[in-house]
């Protein structure tokens, strides 16, 4: 997999979906060393099920550890730590942890317990946990969703579970963007693999789920998170961490040179299933048979323009989904290419979220 690859998959079964990602990316030839340490860095920062867009689907690592055993790898553990005030052990118990640690022998390291090893770039000290920087290959396993601070969460914060509690309340005083970036100057995941099968619409801890099944790959984490902000409807100036690693060296946040490799098509077999409080942004479309995928990143865009006061002013619903295909009607908007006979209509299978944004202030300026 080269640095500019980005790996797209979609569907809503994890252990599927990755280990159609892992045979495509070749993760053997990525590792090489048998002996090599490997570590699977999921999100867990509350003790909930994945279920609520919140954290990780175990079924991921699942995968990927049976996927690695099977090839020999044998030297793999689980590294993660709560935020501050949240018990790691419990979000390991309440996801089914300690059975998937005792039946493939898989260690869990509970960074709160680990020792440090203090680091500074920029200007900032860290506490970066001693197992994850003896690490040789790290996977980062974060979760697409939003956050109340930094407004979208994913590879880049996701390091910030390899700290200690006392650097994460540091990384809070600081305003969280130029030490996320400092953190993954100091040790950036070797592979991402990103679970957005359901994040959360705008808060990290999770309880308002948005199905987008699909889940992506790539090696560079500040790729990984333009593409992610794309999906959710964010300008990178959004999310100023991404572009502040991007100044340290991280990576590069330029989706277009980057190489989408699509390994299938969303699926209305996939359909949405309204869940939670994003419902009431539903109410400002017109949906038949759209797939999680297009409907989800709808949701999303239509969160942004409220977000800025601008969904009151969306005149119209926005058509979306395969029931619109070979539908004529020129008083009709629509994103999604299924719904190119309407009068005015986003190209895309899904378009993101970023460009509905776009589409739909233009229909409305
Ligand atoms: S454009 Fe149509 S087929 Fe493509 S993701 Fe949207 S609803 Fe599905």
């Amino acid at each position: 997999m080269n640095k500019n690859d980005l790996m797209l998959i979609y569907g809503s079964d994890e252990r599927a979906m990755t280990e159609a990602l892992l045979t495509h990316m070749n993760i053997e030839a990525m590792i090489g060393n048998k002996d090599a340490r490997i570590a699977l860095k999921p999100n867990l920062v509350v003790a909930v099920r994945p279920e609520s867009g919140a954290t990780t689907h175990p079924g991921i690592l699942v995968a990927i550890i049976e996927h690695l055993q099977k090839r020999g790898y044998h030297n793999i553990s689980i590294v993660e730590s709560a935020w501050v005030g949240d018990s790691t052990k419990e979000g390991f118990r309440v996801n089914g942890y300690p059975e998937i640690s005792k039946k493939y022998q898989v260690p869990l390291i509970d960074v709160k317990d680990d020792e440090y090893v203090k680091k500074t770039v920029d200007g900032i000290t860290m506490e970066v946990s001693k197992t994850i920087l003896e690490t040789d290959f790290l996977i980062n396993l974060p979760v697409l969703k939003g956050h109340c601070q930094t407004a979208m969460t994913c590879a880049l914060k996701n390091m910030k579970g390899c700290l200690s509690d006392r650097s994460k309340r540091l990384f809070h005083t600081l305003g969280l963007h130029r030490p996320i970036a400092a953190l993954n100057k100091v040790r950036a995941a070797d592979l991402i693999i990103v679970d957005s099968l359901n994040g959360d619409l705008d808060f990290e801890e999770g309880g308002n789920p948005v199905e987008t099944n699909r889940m992506f790959a790539c090696t560079d984490s500040v790729l990984c998170d333009s593409y992610g902000a794309s999906l959710m409807g964010f300008e990178l100036r959004d999310v100023p961490y991404i572009g502040l690693a991007e100044q340290l060296g991280v990576g590069s946040s330029d989706l277009g040179k980057a190489n989408l490799i699509q390994l299938n098509e969303p699926s209305e077999e996939e359909p949405y299933r309204p869940t939670g409080r994003a419902n009431y942004l539903g109410k400002h479309t017109e949906a038949n048979s759209a797939c999680s995928a297009c409907y989800g990143n709808l949701i999303h865009a239509l969160k942004r323009l409220d977000e800025v006061s601008r969904l009151k002013q969306v005149k119209q619903p926005i058509c979306i989904g395969q029931g619109f295909k070979g539908v004529h009607d020129p008083g009709k908007v629509g994103v999604g290419i299924c719904t190119r006979g309407l009068g005015k209509s986003l190209p895309g299978c899904p378009p993101k979220a970023l460009d509905m944004i776009r589409f739909i202030k233009e229909l409305n300026d």
